[in-house]
């Protein structure tokens, strides 16, 4: 398939004697925003840390514009030009909300401007708050904040995982507007969620993930016509 930034091929991760991946392939083209969608457990977030190389995979190959990321060290991966958002958000909370932007843009030589000020257009209560200690911040402020962080480095791709959670739907609404924003300036999204409806309202593709392997894949529409999608992740019979 023409324009592939990213793919994973066969790839299979362990905790321990534990397979949580066991043989996912995937693709990711230029422009897309494509979801790993599934329940619990099923092994997104692993997916999502491999790719970073926070978690090393077993045996399979992901790559990123003809580089082989298995074997590279996590501080490479951004360099690259991938950024994660993780689950759980992790913002630094004794820092501020600007401080916290600025770690973003750690694999710079020196901090973009224009990439603060792009970040604050996109989240415009982060500009309110930029002086407000990140630990202070409501659980969806600290969301923006943790996707704003990852965009401080310019990412080619930008991995999401669960921007949606624990986040009163408002703001979810808010957040998916401007990840639509973020794709249509050019960044690649890579995204997961157990809010199927939403992901797939948003994205271009999908994967079901289902115990670490993957069920179904398709356009966004297929998926939402899926029946086994429908009784699975969208709540009907
Ligand atoms: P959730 O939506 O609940 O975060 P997920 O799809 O992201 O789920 P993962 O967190 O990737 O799922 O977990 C996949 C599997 O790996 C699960 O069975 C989980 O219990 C297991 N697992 C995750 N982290 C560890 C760990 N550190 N040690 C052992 N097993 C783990």
């Amino acid at each position: 398939m023409s324009d592939v930034l990213f793919e994973i091929k066969d790839l299979e991760v362990s905790y321990g004697s534990i397979a949580a991946i066991k043989g996912i392939s995937l693709e990711v083209r230029k422009g897309e925003i494509v979801t790993i969608l599934g329940a619990n457990g099923a092994g997104k977030t692993t997916t999502m840390r491999t790719i970073s190389q926070l978690l090393k995979a077993k045996s399979g190959s992901i790559n990123f514009k003809g580089q082989e990321l298995t074997k590279l060290a996590a501080h490479k991966i951004v360099k690259l030009g991938i950024s994660h958002s993780p689950e759980g958000r992790r913002v630094f909370g004794i820092l501020t909300v600007e401080e916290n932007l600025m770690l973003g843009a750690f694999t710079q030589k020196k901090m973009d401007r224009d990439v603060l000020e792009w970040v604050y257009k996109l989240f415009p209560r982060l500009k309110e708050r930029r002086k407000q200690l990140a630990g202070t911040l409501s659980g969806g402020e600290q969301q923006m904040l943790a996707i704003g962080r990852a965009l401080m480095s310019k990412p080619e791709l930008l991995l999401l995982d669960e921007p949606s959670l624990g986040i009163a739907p408002i703001l979810v609404k808010e957040i998916f507007k401007e990840i639509k924003e973020i794709s249509k300036s050019g960044v690649t999204v890579l995204l997961v969620e157990q809010n199927a409806k939403a992901a797939l309202k948003l994205a271009d593709r999908g994967y079901v993930l289902d115990v670490g392997k993957i069920a179904l894949s398709g356009t966004s529409a297929e998926l939402l016509a899926s029946e086994k999608v429908q009784e699975a992740y969208l709540g009907k019979k």
